[in-house]
């Protein structure tokens, strides 16, 4: 492949399901996982003489993202029927916002890829627009004896289509895109994101060009995108595809392509449609959705501080570094419990190093979200505390870390349980250097004679002595000074 003589365009489709409690024209439930059709109302089986009516929280979601973004609200959008037959759309077409969406065009920042590590900078990423639709029900291929089932409990679901320029020039950054959109929805409560659940799905349009062409080249759109991994992977194969064709003379087809994470390969799928063959029009059943500007400057008032807002206040009043500080932000959870851990007196580089060391560990390790910590931030303030008075090693603090995770009592109760309590009182630990030194005399004769080596027999045989508590900082003070003092 000649990397230098092609660039990668890449814009991202992402369809988000809104939290609601209703589906977007019906108030009938659309939680996941419910039995087959138990969430079927009459709309969304497209009993003849149903009506659509709006779900006013579906709309308030949908300004909620546009404001974070930055983006124009638009006061009057439109729905419009998109049509195309599948089973698992009985009414033949979906309802959707097509040449009016409610959300115009906004912005994303997203870090730049940091190839010379020195820290990297902010790229912005265009979003030309993100409007309201109705996801479809699901087609069930197994368990039938060769037939195919319908469950139509997702049909009606509100969805959030948000569409990027063409801004995304890599793999890695499509995926940085991505992750930064992700934790943005997560973070406003717009979606809870389950990507395993069909929640934030993605669709990825790539094409080639001429490095240093202005002109798009042919793009070829991948379908059933679910996992950051699979983006990238799809991405960089697609990349790798496109090139091979057009460096031996070929054309890209514009087509829809579907990426087979087994065989980590993209297939065609079908050639891609034009919009006239879906027939839009504005949908006869619904009114345009009017909003008035007290509904907007409601939700305006209502949006929590945003992530890249509170990177920057951490940087500032922390002086963490701007990865850690990404890193902490970017995710409420994480945001939140380092503010409680500050707020109860935590250091905060010490609590940023702990929260994206032990803590993260743990998460992994139990399939826990921070949310769910066993140990709150207030009792990683407390950890640090006796680490920063001297009444636990840095080591003995990660043995108290795993014990309350456990569940086994407070901090200050498994510290004296366990005896990991310091002794940092001088005077014993010169009583017992002390000894330690006058039983030894041959070994003391050879560390004077110049065999520093010795000295670590010493530190061994104190810390023995002490069981294991004195500080060792202390401890090596105290042998130098007794040692190097005959
Ligand atoms: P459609 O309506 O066919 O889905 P859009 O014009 O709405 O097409 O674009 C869909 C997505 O494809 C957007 O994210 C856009 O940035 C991206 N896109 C459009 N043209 C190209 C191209 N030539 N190369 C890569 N991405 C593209
Ligand atoms: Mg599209």
């Amino acid at each position: 492949m000649n990397a230098a003589k092609w660039e990668a365009v890449i814009g991202l489709e992402v369809h988000v399901q809104l939290q609601t409690a209703g589906k977007i024209f019906a108030p009938a439930a659309n939680a996941y996982g419910a039995d087959a059709n138990t969430q079927a109302c009459a709309l969304s089986v497209a009993l003849p003489g149903t009506l659509p009516v709006m779900n006013r929280e579906a709309a308030r979601l949908a300004v909620r993202f546009g404001l974070a973004i930055g983006a124009k609200i638009n006061r009057r959008s439109l729905f419009a029927r998109k049509h195309y037959f599948y089973p698992d759309l009985p009414k033949g077409y979906q309802i959707s916002q097509y040449e009016h969406p409610v959300v115009g065009a906004g912005h994303l920042e997203i870090a730049e890829e940091d190839d010379d590590n020195n820290g990297g900078g902010v790229k912005r990423i265009g979003i030309t627009r993100a409007h309201l639709e109705e996801d479809a029900g699901k087609s069930l291929h197994e368990d039938f004896d060769g037939m195919s089932g319908i469950d139509l409990n997702r049909a009606g679901t509100p969805l959030l289509e948000i569409v990027s320029e063409p801004d995304l020039r890599s793999p890695a950054e499509a995926a940085a895109y991505l992750r930064a959109l992700h934790a943005l929805v997560k973070y406003l409560g717009v979606s809870d994101g389950n990507m395993q659940e069909g929640s934030f799905r993605c669709d990825a349009n790539v094409s080639l060009r001429r490095a240093g062409a202005s002109e798009l080249g042919t793009r070829a759109e991948i379908k059933n995108l679910n996992s950051f991994r699979f983006v990238e992977k799809a991405i960089a194969h697609e990349i790798a595809r496109q090139t091979e064709i057009l460096e031996s003379g070929g054309a890209v087809a514009q087509e829809t392509r579907l990426y087979d994470a087994d065989l980590d390969q993209t297939r065609p799928m079908r050639s891609k449609e034009d919009a006239h063959d879906y027939r839009y029009f504005p949908d006869p059943d619904l009114p345009p959705l009017v909003l008035d500007e007290e509904f907007i400057e409601a939700a305006r008032a209502d949006l929590p501080e945003l992530p890249g807002a509170r990177k920057l206040r951490f940087e500032r009043d922390f002086q963490l570094p701007a990865r850690d500080a990404a890193k902490l932000a970017f995710d409420r959870g994480f945001a939140d419990y380092f503010e409680t851990a500050t707020a109860a007196g935590a250091d905060a580089k010490t609590a940023a190093n702990w929260m994206l060391g032990e803590l993260s560990a743990a998460l992994n390790r139990d399939g826990l979200r921070i949310e769910e910590s066993p140990l709150g931030g207030a009792q990683l303030a407390e950890i640090l505390a006796r680490i920063a008075d001297r009444s636990i090693s840095g080591k003995s603090a990660k043995e108290v870390f795993q014990a309350v995770w456990r569940g086994e009592g407070g901090v200050d109760e498994i510290i004296n349980a366990r005896g990991l309590r310091q002794i940092t009182d001088d005077s014993e630990i010169e009583n017992v250097v002390a000894r330690v030194v006058a039983e030894h005399p041959e070994q003391a004769a050879q560390y004077r004679a110049g065999k520093q080596k010795v000295f670590g027999f010493f530190v061994g045989r104190v810390m023995q002595a002490s069981g294991g508590k004195a500080e060792p900082a202390r401890v090596n003070e105290m042998l130098r000074r007794a040692l190097d003092s005959e």
